[in-house]
């Protein structure tokens, strides 16, 4: 049985037909930029998720990058961050000119809020956490440990949309909510695309300018911005699949479950329990022994599965003038060589999911 770690035509096949008229409709109507499907899809994502304001741009790339822009954040501040994460959410923090500092992850994958606290500075001016794998950092306890310092939080949603704490969205609960719409993310376009989040009317003005090069009105300029902005065309898609985002993190929740029973006993670290809704599970990882065997083992049972990440952001070459050595941050470094994730997609069938688990099993077990 070949399992892929993710299979997209599968997962569109029920609305293909659906999503080829919208992208028709687009064709057909010439308004491919800022036109509105992207109007009404801002709309409908900042109903769902409970947020005054949803700026569509192209990227979550983008939309970290704009976030950090449009606090003036560059030069002299410090952004605290994970080096457990993909590599945008400090690349961006450098592009602003900006120093990141990290703090090591805990046993959730996320920021260590106990290690946090130790590396707020005087020129802390932002913390971005990563809700990783679809798992949220603990919001609350996040804002406790800032208490009333003046820091601003940009939470990178990038895995983690739909996820929700007490009922508060991941995205809801920072200053800006990062989104990315890369089509292998929870709710994925048909190319790059991304959007923020935001109720602070006066970042959503500055957000709104910076995405079209800091114009407002066009061709006079408040701000040196970017082009970056969502397609028409993907805002299409995107509606018509943002219907089934709900069901789909269900469905994602219920092969986690199964992966958490047949994989039980095992010497393995499975992914940390969660409050109900705290995790969409966008990747289902696991620390496992002997890792880099395992996953040639599974790929010989024409399993996939995918190592996310193999090496710190602090040891990686082009951050080395931040001076972070080995040794730095010990869980990422022991999760370097352990993390696994495996297949884990809305329309994995139970079969599946237990042809992977007994693999594994018969890995350890002989
Ligand atoms: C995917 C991802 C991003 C970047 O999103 P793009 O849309 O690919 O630019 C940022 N942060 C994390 C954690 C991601 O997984």
């Amino acid at each position: 049985m070949r399992v892929p770690f993710l299979d997209l035509s599968r997962h569109h096949a029920p609305i293909l037909t659906e999503m080829e008229t919208a992208m028709q409709d687009v064709l057909r109507s010439g308004h491919f930029i800022m036109g509105p499907n992207v109007k009404s899809f801002e709309s409908e994502i900042s109903q769902s998720l409970g947020v005054k304001h949803a700026i569509g741009c192209g990227s979550g790339t983008d939309a970290l990058l704009l976030s950090l822009m449009a606090m003036k954040i560059g030069p002299g501040d410090e952004v605290i961050t994970t080096p457990f994460t993909f590599f945008a959410t400090v690349g961006c923090i450098v592009r602003v000119g900006a120093r990141p500092v990290f703090v090591d992850i805990d046993s959730t994958y996320n920021l260590d809020l106990e290690k946090l606290k130790e590396a707020i500075t005087p020129l802390t001016r932002a913390i971005i956490p990563v809700h990783l794998y679809g798992r949220m950092c603990d919001m609350e306890r996040l804002q406790q440990v800032i208490g009333n310092r003046p820091i601003s939080v940009i939470e990178d949603c990038a895995q983690s949309i739909g996820a929700r704490q007490n009922g508060k969205s991941s995205g809801a609960w920072g200053d800006t909510g990062c989104i990315s719409f890369f089509p292998t993310k929870n709710l994925g376009a048909i190319g790059d695309g991304g959007m923020i989040i935001t109720d602070r009317d006066d970042l959503a003005d500055d957000l709104r300018m910076l995405r079209v090069h800091g114009a407002k009105p066009k061709y006079f300029h408040r701000f040196v911005g970017l082009n970056s902005r969502l397609d028409e065309l993907h805002a299409a898609v995107l509606r018509i699949k943002q219907r089934h985002l709900a069901t789909w993190n269900e469905a994602r929740f219920r092969i986690a479950t199964l992966y958490d029973q047949a994989l039980k006993g095992l010497d393995l670290v499975l992914p940390a329990a969660a409050p109900t809704g705290m995790n969409i599970y966008h990747q289902y990882p696991i620390l496992a022994p002997r890792r880099d065997e395992l996953h040639s083992f599974l790929k010989s049972a024409e399993i996939e599965a995918g190592i996310y990440y193999p090496l710190g952001l602090h040891l990686q070459e082009c951050f080395a003038s931040l001076g972070y050595q080995r040794g730095d941050m010990p869980f990422t470094e022991y999760c370097e060589s352990r993390i696994l994730s495996l297949p884990i997609f809305p329309e994995m069938t139970e079969e599946e999911v237990e042809f992977v688990a007994g693999t594994i099993r018969r890995f350890y077990e002989g």
